[in-house]
C-alpha cells in the first residue's frame, strides 16, 4: 500500500490566497504547501489506485505528484474542499467508481451518495455506489470501511483501508471533532498509519466564537468549535487508537509559524509505504 498525501490543508489551504501572515509567508519561503484535502492510495499488487476525496486542487495535485489516476474514489462528506474537485474527471477519466455513505443526512434530506449523484449527474464516467457505514467493502483490492464521525451539522465519515493480503492498515479520521463514536473507533484502531484532522493547536480555541470542547483532564480542549480536532485532540485520539505512526492533516494557516512546520504535522507530497 503506497500512500501519497496529495492535500494536507484545510478549506483555504496554506498559503491562503491573499494572505501575508507569517505562516503563509514561511510556507512560500520554504516552498512547501498544504492544498485542500485528498489522499492517494495505490495497491501495488493489483496496480489500482483509490482516491480519498476530490480536492478542488485535483488537477494540480496529480500533475505535481505524478501518481496514477484513480480507478475508484471515496467521498467522506459534501463540503467544498472534499467534493468540488470531482468535476475535474470530465474528459480525463472514462470510468470511475465513487463510493459514499448511504445514510440520509437529516440536514440535507439526502445521503452523501445521493448528493454526489444529483450534483454530478452530468458526469457520465462516474458511477456512485451507495455504501453502508461500518460494513467493509472491497475496493481496488483493499477492504474499506466507512465509519461515522462527528462534523456537525453534516454527516461525515472517517475510514479504515486494509490490505487483506499483507494486513497493512491506513486509518483516516475524516473531518471530525474528538467525539468519534466507540464503534467507529473500534474500526479505526491499531493502524500502521493514522491521518488525523488536527486543524489548529488548542491554544487557538480562545479565538473561536464558541471556543473549544471536549477538554481533557488538564482542561485542554480536544475539539476546536464543534467540527474539528485540535492538535492535542488529534494526538490523544492517535494514542487511544494505538496508531504506529500519525500525521496530522487538514491543517489551517492559523498555526503560528513556529508551530506550523513541527512534527507530526503533514505537508503535501509525503509518501508512505505500508507492508
Ligand atoms: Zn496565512
Ligand atoms: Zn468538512
Ligand atoms: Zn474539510
Amino acid at each position: 500500500m503506497r500512500i501519497t498525501l496529495l492535500g494536507t490543508g484545510d478549506t483555504t489551504g496554506t498559503p491562503t490566497v491573499g494572505c501575508d501572515c507569517d505562516t503563509c509567508e514561511a510556507a512560500r519561503d520554504r516552498d512547501v504547501e498544504r492544498t485542500r484535502f485528498s489522499v492517494h492510495v495505490e495497491n501495488e499488487r493489483t496496480n489500482e489506485s483509490l482516491l480519498i476525496d476530490f480536492s478542488p486542487d485535483f488537477r494540480y495535485q496529480f500533475l505535481r505528484e505524478d501518481v496514477p489516476l484513480p480507478d475508484a474514489a471515496i467521498i467522506t462528506h459534501i463540503h467544498f474542499d472534499h467534493l468540488d474537485g470531482l468535476g475535474n474527471v470530465f474528459r480525463v477519466l472514462d470510468e470511475l467508481d465513487v463510493y459514499a455513505a448511504d445514510e440520509t443526512d437529516p440536514e440535507t434530506g439526502k445521503s452523501v451518495a445521493e448528493t454526489v449523484d444529483s450534483d454530478y449527474d452530468y458526469l457520465d464516467p462516474v458511477t456512485v455506489h451507495p455504501t453502508t457505514p461500518l460494513e467493509p467493502v472491497r475496493i481496488c483490492g483493499f477492504d474499506v470501511t466507512l465509519v461515522p464521525v462527528l462534523h456537525p451539522p453534516l454527516v461525515c465519515y472517517g475510514l479504515a483501508i486494509e490490505d487483506p493480503e499483507t494486513g497493512a492498515k491506513l486509518s483516516i479520521s475524516g473531518d471530525t471533532s474528538y467525539a468519534v463514536p466507540d464503534d467507529s473507533r473500534a474500526v479505526l484502531a491499531d493502524p500502521d498509519l493514522l491521518l488525523a484532522d488536527g486543524i489548529v493547536p488548542a491554544h487557538l480555541c480562545e479565538f473561536h466564537p464558541i471556543g473549544g470542547r471536549h477538554e481533557n483532564s488538564d482542561g485542554v480542549p480536544r475539539t476546536f468549535g464543534t467540527k474539528h480536532m485540535t492538535r492535542e485532540g488529534a494526538l490523544e485520539l492517535a494514542d487511544e487508537l494505538n496508531a504506529d505512526e500519525t500525521r496530522l492533516v487538514h491543517i489551517a494557516h492559523y498555526y503560528p509559524a513556529e508551530e506550523a512546520f513541527e512534527e507530526p504535522l503533514a505537508l503535501d507530497g509525503e509518501q508512505y509505504v505500508l507492508e
